[in-house]
């Protein structure tokens, strides 16, 4: 059997473009590796997705399932190792078995770098965050430090600084990488501060973060700082390793503003692709799009057939 559609990601991007293709009439099927889904299922508390004023992360990617359920939309639990084009098809290679399909949306999301450090998988959610977009207002009038010294931990970092009482951004380097102008931004914000040249050691805490473990790495020097929360920002893996399809530096996937990639027939949702924002509700809208295109795809190839 051929499919019309293949969803590979059964994330807040994949649902989202399946209740969109199902609606459209495609005959299409999600395939979801993981036995928890979704990034956002990883979280506590979810403050900014429209419609709800405050639900926990798993609670809203059981929604989404909920939804996807009701609507038709099916969900097979399987792995996707590879994807490669035959003339009109592209064959889906999975670790149950290749399936086939006319096309294709990548939803398979990204993940961010751990720091590896003790307390930080302990107090992921307790005070321990990787995003102040979506954590940050709570940490309204406390004291933060931000881990990392790039675009993203500088962005963050100013964004931080409109919430909390002061922020500190703890650098490994004695120099941001982050651009010019957010370093500008940064250096002239009163409640910013740098601790250059330092590492964070360990995050210590009861319920929550408490305090964190600091070292030179100059002179060595370790010291313990009181904190109310742990912003990290060591880079972010998108889960495209096994797609052969223009990336960026990062491997982030290419498209366009239709979510088209590199490749005729293939789209890509969510945090796979490069984006300015990656939350909920982006992937969602990227997935709905990508579900238009791919309908628009078919039914011009279905039209041509004819
Ligand atoms: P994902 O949610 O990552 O889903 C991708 C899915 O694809 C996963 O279930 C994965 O198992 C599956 N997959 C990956 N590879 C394969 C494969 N090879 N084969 C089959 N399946 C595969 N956003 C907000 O809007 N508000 C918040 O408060 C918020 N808090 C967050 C807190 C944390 C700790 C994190 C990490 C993220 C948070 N986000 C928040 C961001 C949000 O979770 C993401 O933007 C969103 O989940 C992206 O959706 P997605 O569908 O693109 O990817």
């Amino acid at each position: 059997m051929v499919y019309d559609l293949i969803i590979i990601g059964g994330g807040p991007a994949g649902l989202s473009a399946a209740i969109y293709a199902v609606r459209y009439g495609l005959n299409t099927l999600v395939l979801e590796k993981g036995f928890v889904i979704g990034q956002i299922s990883t979280t506590g508390e979810v403050e900014n997705y429209p419609g709800f004023i405050s639900i926990n992360g798993i609670d809203l990617m059981e929604k989404f399932s909920e939804h996807a359920k009701a609507a038709g939309v099916v969900v097979e639990s399987r792995d996707v190792l590879g994807v490669r084009s035959e003339s009109d098809l592209k064959i889906i290679s999975t670790d149950v078995g290749d399936l086939e399909t006319f096309t294709l949306i990548i939803a398979t999301g990204a993940n961010p770098k751990k720091l590896g450090v003790p307390g930080e998988e302990e107090f992921r959610g307790k005070g321990v965050s990787y995003c102040a977009t979506c954590d940050g207002p709570f940490f309204k009038g406390r004291n933060v430090i931000v881990v990392g010294g790039g675009e993203s931990a500088i962005e963050d970092a100013l964004i931080l600084s409109d919430l909390a009482a002061s922020v500190c951004v703890v650098h490994r380097r004695d120099e941001l990488r982050a651009s010019k102008m957010l370093q500008d931004r940064a250096f002239a914000k009163p409640n910013i501060e740098f601790s250059w040249n330092t590492e964070l050691e360990e995050i210590i805490g009861d319920s929550i973060v408490r305090e964190v473990v600091l070292r030179n790495t100059e002179s060595g020097e370790t010291w313990t700082s009181p904190i109310d929360g742990v912003f990290i920002y060591v880079g972010v893996e998108p889960n495209t390793e096994f797609i052969d399809v223009d990336k960026n530096d990062y491997g982030f996937i290419v498209t366009n503003e239709k979510m088209a990639t590199s490749e005729a027939g293939i789209f890509a949702a969510g945090d796979c692709r490069t984006s300015i924002l990656r939350q909920v509700i982006t992937a969602a809208s990227d997935g709905v799009i990508a579900a238009f295109e791919a309908y628009e795809y078919v039914s011009a190839m279905k039209h041509k057939a004819e």
